[in-house]
């Protein structure tokens, strides 16, 4: 996107503005206006967008970062592609600087990258069943809650671990519809997405389950079918860690490529999906 793009949106923020004085002497008012073309206009996460109802929404959601190398690889195929991603990242995956430095590269990449919240510790380290119980609500709500603090996240958007549902203003499907701790994020105003269409592991392999082509037909397919949570919006899901290897980070690059060969395909981070731009 180009800074006029960027302009174009609303709820734009102007950063690092210097303001003028007024001054009699115009060379050192030119001065002073010089020195404000450092300011950058930034959009906030979470700004408003206008939809075109003739393209196709496409939300890459990327899970449990940081995780390098995989994570490394997947910002570099997204930058060199020019598109726009989401991290759904794990704090207990923050250990040392260089991971630290991973989180915040992605949470100071937006508009490109945005940086959602997947619970601090994977679901108590993958124990789903504890952490989902309801006796556990205000454990696993504080889990969410201190990911967000810890790893500095600007919008309140959260992927379930290990868990496909959905919930935004009340709207509530998906596997845990009943479940009180989905009951109590949705109504502190936190969004929740789950997916369309994962692009999965291979079994016990760090590898991608499906070529990119095989990925591109289902997507199309969900498309034409109308099978997707919302219309011409489609979330895939998929795991940084399936492309540390160079063959399969090519392989995200040729599912890119493939994918914006049809040019109603449009790339967005999570927080403009439309049931997350619904007040
Ligand atoms: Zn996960």
């Amino acid at each position: 996107m180009n800074i006029l793009q960027q302009i174009s949106r609303a709820g734009i923020c102007l950063v690092a503005v210097t303001a003028l004085n007024s001054c009699h002497n115009s060379d050192s008012a030119n001065k002073q206006a010089d020195s404000t073309k450092t300011a950058v206009a930034k959009p906030l996460p979470g700004s408003p967008i206008k939809y075109d109802s003739s393209k196709r929404y496409i939300f890459l959601t990327w899970d449990d970062s940081p995780q390098p190398p995989g994570t490394v690889n997947c910002k570099a195929v997204f930058q060199a592609e020019g598109i726009k991603a989401t991290f759904f990242s794990v704090g207990f995956n923050q250990v040392g600087p260089w991971k630290k430095r991973l989180i915040d590269s992605i949470r100071n990449g937006y508009p490109q990258f945005l940086l959602a919240n997947h619970s601090f510790s994977h679901g108590f380290k993958d124990k789903y069943k504890k952490f989902y119980s309801a006796s556990m609500t205000d454990s696993a709500l504080h889990d969410f809650l201190y990911n967000e603090q810890l790893l500095q996240i600007p919008v309140k958007i959260i992927r379930l671990p290990g868990n496909n549902t959905w919930a935004s203003n009340g709207e509530i499907h998906g596997q845990l519809a009943k479940n009180p701790l989905v009951h109590k994020l949705d109504s502190m105003g936190y969004k929740i997405i789950g997916w369309d269409l994962e692009w999965a592991q291979q079994n016990k392999v760090k590898a991608p389950k499906e070529t990119p082509e095989e990925m591109v037909k289902r997507i199309n397919q969900k498309f034409e079918d109308g099978n997707t949570n919302q219309q011409n919006a489609i979330v895939i899901l998929s795991h940084d860690r399936l492309f540390e290897k160079k063959q399969f980070a090519d392989s995200l690059a040729r599912f890119i490529s493939l994918l914006k060969q049809d040019k109603r395909n449009v790339f967005e981070t999570i927080d403009h999906y439309p049931s997350v731009q619904k007040k």
